[in-house]
């Protein structure tokens, strides 16, 4: 045929040899478990992937089966995403802040051949051994160790595996609709569910999400990915880091503030990566230190609602935030929040609202509203209904998951409340499973939290659904106390005068010592309303 195009299949391996190629001597910045920091470059990251695929096969891992990781952010954990996937394996990432019957079921369910663990996971790794029925070769992230050789029989040890190998490994072609990566949502309700990413869905992310609108990193950034690599990809920053070729910084298991300002500064870092609770601590730790963070410019927030007073308190520092929204099902990014051209009009307050948003889709994913009868509803900013998501990124059906995931016109349901507006902006309401129904009308428990959370004495809070006699369902706030706060419920439910209507305002304020978190440090708000569901109905009593 003439008149053709090239045809090269969009693979992994082909984002480490661009960035081995051509971005050679930029740095990767590691905090290692075990401490201290390593200095390597993109090319060292791509020799020892290649070098890793090839142990691999040595050790008779064939194309499509899974490595399972259970890893910080760090220089080997970077390597294993590449040299796994490069050679046509599944890397396969564990959340270790599940439980262990969680774990246990994930690493049985996935069928993983082999397991990479850190230092901080060999003794969970110990204690699971038994029970974990495919598992072939348990390979240490690290040198030769005596001890943690005593504690898993047959440990490996990836340095020696790698310092066995030349430099001679060939990535092989791969079809682009291979599995490459995996990832289990953390079953707040019922069994973890797996996600298996493709070369091709990956290669698309990376380059549908890194738009000047979107993450827009460059070969210019430093960027630093607090954002864990064992859930959603880390938000593919491992893979658009290498696409464009930025300096990286792998903060390892030190996620508090003052390590995280201590990194930025040495580091110079541009760009940031996280969930709210880290950025919090982040400017807890700017008070203490007198850090200014001057390197840092922007940060992109996700994985739960971004209170709305964080935005101008990191304006204080020059840095802008980005809000983003997604889920391990669409890779995960589905929206960003970039301001338009005609926005430059509006005053400062109108752009700092739809900044707080989630933002709009990259090219590549489209959004919709459908009601509960499954028809689709207006994109007028105001009409609230079930987000569905689809484009070249997004789930289609689950591993093993028996058919398709998706709706009859195939949409994929995320279980989030939102609004969109005309030019696409979408505002997360809630979890449809989170929302307060009462007498009929809906209340958001993310504006109820965020209202709270912008209290001088409150340091986190949760509002739940309770049980209630008249409205089917009212509003209940469980709240933690700033350390030496003292705020009482009368002084809270106050704080919500004029700032919605009265009838939105919480029936009770619960105070609590801690919230409840997931795998992935959101509050489980089913244990809330297990314990607290009721406590409208006893009151009435
Ligand atoms: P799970 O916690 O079940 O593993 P994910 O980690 O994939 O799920 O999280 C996906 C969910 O997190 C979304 O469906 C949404 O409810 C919530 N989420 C993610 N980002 C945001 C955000 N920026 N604002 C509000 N909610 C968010």
């Amino acid at each position: 045929m003439t008149g053709t195009m090239m045809h090269q299949p969009l693979t992994i391996s082909s984002l480490i040899k661009h960035a081995g190629r051509y971005h050679s001597d930029t740095e990767v910045i590691s905090v290692e478990t075990t401490g201290g920091v390593t200095r390597s470059t993109w090319s060292e990251i791509e020799a020892n992937s290649r070098k890793l695929a090839s142990a691999l096969e040595k050790l008779g891992v064939k194309q499509g089966e899974r490595c399972g990781t259970i890893a910080w952010n760090n220089r080997r954990h970077l390597e294993v995403y590449y040299g796994v996937a490069g050679a046509g394996m599944v890397c396969h990432t564990i959340n270790p802040r599940l439980f262990p019957e969680q774990l246990i079921y994930i690493i049985n369910h996935a069928e993983d051949q082999v397991l990479f663990l850190d230092k901080t996971f060999i003794p969970v790794a110990a204690k699971l051994g038994e029970h974990l029925k495919t598992v072939k070769h348990v390979i240490y992230l690290g040198p030769r160790d005596e001890e943690l050789a005593g504690m898993v029989e047959g440990l490996l040890f990836y340095d020696e595996l790698l310092a066995a190998e030349g430099d001679d490994y060939v990535w092989p072609d791969l079809d682009e609709t291979m599995p490459s990566s995996m990832c289990y949502t953390s079953g707040t309700t019922g069994n973890p569910k797996g996600v298996q990413y493709s070369h091709r869905s990956t290669v698309l992310h990376t380059m549908g999400g890194n738009q000047p609108d979107g993450m827009a990193l460059s070969a210019r950034d430093t960027i630093l990915a607090v954002v864990p690599m064992f859930h959603a990809n880390a938000w593919g920053v491992p893979y658009v880091a290498a696409a464009v070729g930025c300096k990286m910084v792998l903060p390892g298991p030190n996620l508090d503030g003052v390590s995280l300002v201590g990194l930025i500064d040495s580091e110079s870092v541009t760009m940031a990566l996280g969930v709210p609770t880290i950025w919090m601590g982040l400017l807890g730790a700017l008070e203490t230190t007198g850090s200014k963070i001057e390197s840092l410019e922007r940060t992109v927030v996700g994985g739960s609602a971004l209170p709305t007073v964080m935005i101008p308190a990191f304006a204080k520092y020059d840095v802008a935030l980005v809000h983003a929204w997604g889920m391990t099902e669409t890779s995960p990014l589905g929206t960003l929040n970039q301001l338009l051209q005609k926005h430059s009009a509006l005053s400062d307050a109108e752009r700092a609202a739809i900044r707080e948003g989630q933002g709009r889709p990259p090219f590549g994913v489209e959004l919709r509203l459908v009601d509960d009868t499954g028809a689709v509803l207006p994109e007028d900013g105001k009409t609230q209904g079930d987000l569905q998501i689809r484009g070249h990124w997004i789930v289609e059906s689950y591993f093993k998951g028996g058919g398709s995931a998706l709706t009859d016109d195939g949409w994929f349901d995320t279980g989030d409340v939102a609004t969109v507006d005309g030019d696409g902006f979408m505002i997360i309401r809630d979890r449809s499973k989170d929302i307060i129904k009462s007498g009929g009308e809906w209340i958001s428990t993310v504006e109820l939290e965020d209202i709270a959370m912008s209290h001088a004495s409150v340091a986190s809070a949760a509002a739940i659904a309770a049980k209630h006699i008249k409205w089917d369902e009212r509003p209940v706030l469980c709240v933690v106390k700033k350390p030496d706060a003292d705020v009482s419920e009368a002084d809270l439910l106050g704080f919500y005068d004029g700032k919605i209507a009265s009838w939105q305002v919480p029936d009770k304020v619960i105070f609590v010592d801690e919230l409840p978190l997931g795998a992935t440090g959101k509050v489980l708000k089913n244990k809330l309303r297990d314990q607290y569901g009721d406590v409208l109905l006893s009151d009435a009593g």
